[in-house]
């Protein structure tokens, strides 16, 4: 099946299966913007708790906070925003399309890449066993003149980006004959800058005074809470200040459902540490972050870490690396891991004059701290999982029986234990069952239609384990309990199900 067809089939499931809406569905939608469901909200919630304990919970010097999202205008002013937190923007005259000027580039780029991969592929299976590929990419001359471009459009567009040269960037555009995908011309306007931070006046009063913010990141109210997390905790370098919540970007080009949407949530942490000792710090968050995702059931084949090269990285960034995933339309960034130095603290400090040093008492002097900072996207892992746990199993060719199933790992699972009497006749036994399961997990009782679109139905939202309560229950005192993924069932004593589901919960 197309990858295009794929992502379709899972945006629909989404819908269908009440894992994600889009926002004011009876007003024909809001561009980009999407609500959660009731399965939805349960897997982005076990996403969100997970990633507490494993960061707060699980290190004894991390701690988290809940900043608001209105913040003090100046806030945007040290941190940069104001000034520099913008996207080049270009304009198709006839299509009337907005888009990113750097993203139709980095496109151009990309196609090069498909260009050099096709011929390597076309040679494969011209030369079979014998096919040297490596060879074949040094020599052959197709080969290396879409390199050579590649390479060549690569530099001119770093440069561009750097300060960033607008009239560079539009003259790269028609140079490379880049045609807009809608119209199909190359009508394009000039490249101007455009901020992506949305704003609102504060109080009843709108003039330029009441002009704030809302943040399009979580991580500056970590920041300028710092020297008050410092002081209240007590803690030592190195130590961390966690938050997730809402951010919001006034993005170009949102899109791919949720991937991109101009409301979103983040979780991050800001690692503050030693300078001199960040880099070691950098590797370790690096590696922490892929364990992450790895432990949630995420594949190697689906994920890779990006670093970005020294021409790529932001002026005060030591080292950036992205944690992409292999969505179906592309690799896209998950979680973005910045070595960000003392920039942020030595701007806050310069711009409100307070004090943003820490007293290091091993040393016996004062500095400011360097600072790592792993940032994830609520929504974009949110995404990733539904992705990776979405599946059409073949169970019968000829009848055309398909099996949807969402494989998610059972920590993700919005329903953990589906609870599904035999007959109406049995709810008051099945009902017991379900109360007591129903004090540790999130469990749904179902006693409509029968029993194998029942497990279906479970399936389909990615229940890990369903109990049928049936009438040998009320006798045996026993359930069956159907695995999602074998398929296998097993018969348990209801007096043992708290021990038996223990062990297949603990993570
Ligand atoms: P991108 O290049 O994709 O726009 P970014 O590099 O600007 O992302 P960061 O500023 O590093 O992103 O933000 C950290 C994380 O927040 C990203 O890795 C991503 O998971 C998430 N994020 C950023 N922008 C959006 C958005 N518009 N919608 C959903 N998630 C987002």
């Amino acid at each position: 099946m197309a990858q295009d067809d794929v992502f379709k089939k899972i945006v629909s499931h989404c819908k269908e299966y009440g894992f994600v809406f889009p926002s004011s569905d009876i007003y024909d939608g809001l561009a980009a913007v999407y609500d959660y469901g009731q399965n939805g909200v349960e897997l982005k919630n076990n996403i969100k708790q997970y990633w507490w304990q494993s960061m707060v919970l699980l290190h004894s010097n991390i701690v988290g906070i809940d900043a608001a999202i209105f913040m003090h205008p100046t806030v945007w002013k040290a941190s940069g925003h104001v000034d520099a937190f913008n996207d080049p923007l270009i304009d198709n005259k006839d299509s009337k399309k907005r888009y990113r000027a750097d993203n139709l580039i980095e496109d151009q780029i990309a196609k090069y890449d498909e260009k050099i991969d096709k011929e390597v592929a076309k040679a494969k299976k011209r030369f079979g066993d014998a096919f040297d590929e490596e060879k074949f990419r040094q020599t052959n001359p197709r080969v290396l003149e879409h390199v050579a471009k590649r390479d060549a459009l690569h530099e001119r567009y770093t440069k561009a980006m750097q300060g960033p040269d607008l009239a560079e960037l539009k003259q790269i555009i028609l140079d490379e004959g880049i045609v807009d995908p809608i119209s199909g011309t190359k009508n394009w306007t000039d490249v101007r800058q455009f901020n992506l931070m949305f704003s609102t006046e504060m109080g009843s009063l709108s003039d330029a005074t009441s002009k704030i913010y809302l943040r399009p990141e979580t991580a500056q109210g970590i920041f300028v809470n710092f020297a008050n997390i410092q002081r209240t905790t007590r803690r030592k370098l190195p130590f961390g200040v966690c938050q997730v919540g809402k951010a919001f970007r006034n993005e170009i080009t949102p899109g791919n459902f949720t991937f991109r949407t101009r409301e979103f949530e983040q979780m991050e942490l800001e690692f503050f540490c030693e300078p001199g000792t960040d880099l070691d710090w950098f590797q370790y968050w690096r590696g922490f972050c892929i364990n992450w995702l790895k432990s949630l059931g995420m594949k190697d084949e689906e994920m890779r870490a990006r670093d970005h090269s020294p021409e790529e990285l932001c002026f005060y960034s030591k080292g950036t690396t992205d944690i992409e995933f292999l969505f179906p339309f592309g690799w896209g960034e998950l979680w973005g891991i910045a070595d960000r130095t003392d920039y942020d603290l030595t701007q806050h400090q310069n711009v409100s004059g307070q004090d943003m040093t820490y007293f290091d008492p091993e040393k016996n002097e004062k500095y400011i701290p360097y600072v790592i900072e792993p940032s994830l996207g609520a929504d974009r892992v949110v995404l990733a999982f539904l992705c990776s746990a979405y599946d059409e199993e073949v169970l019968d060719a000829e009848k055309n029986d398909v099996r949807t199933v969402m494989h998610f790992h059972p920590a993700l699972a919005p329903v953990k234990i589906g609870v599904l009497p035999l007959s109406k006749k049995l709810n008051e036994g099945a009902e017991k069952v379900f109360a007591e399961l129903s004090k540790k997990y999130n469990c749904e009782f179902d006693d409509r239609g029968n029993i194998g679109k029942r497990y279906r139905r479970q399936d389909e939202i990615g229940t890990p384990y369903c109990i049928t309560y049936d009438f040998d229950s009320e006798t045996d005192g026993a359930v069956t309990v159907r695995d999602r993924d074998t398929m296998e069932q097993e018969r348990i004593k209801i007096e043992d199900l708290d021990a038996y589901f223990a062990d297949k919960f603990t993570f």
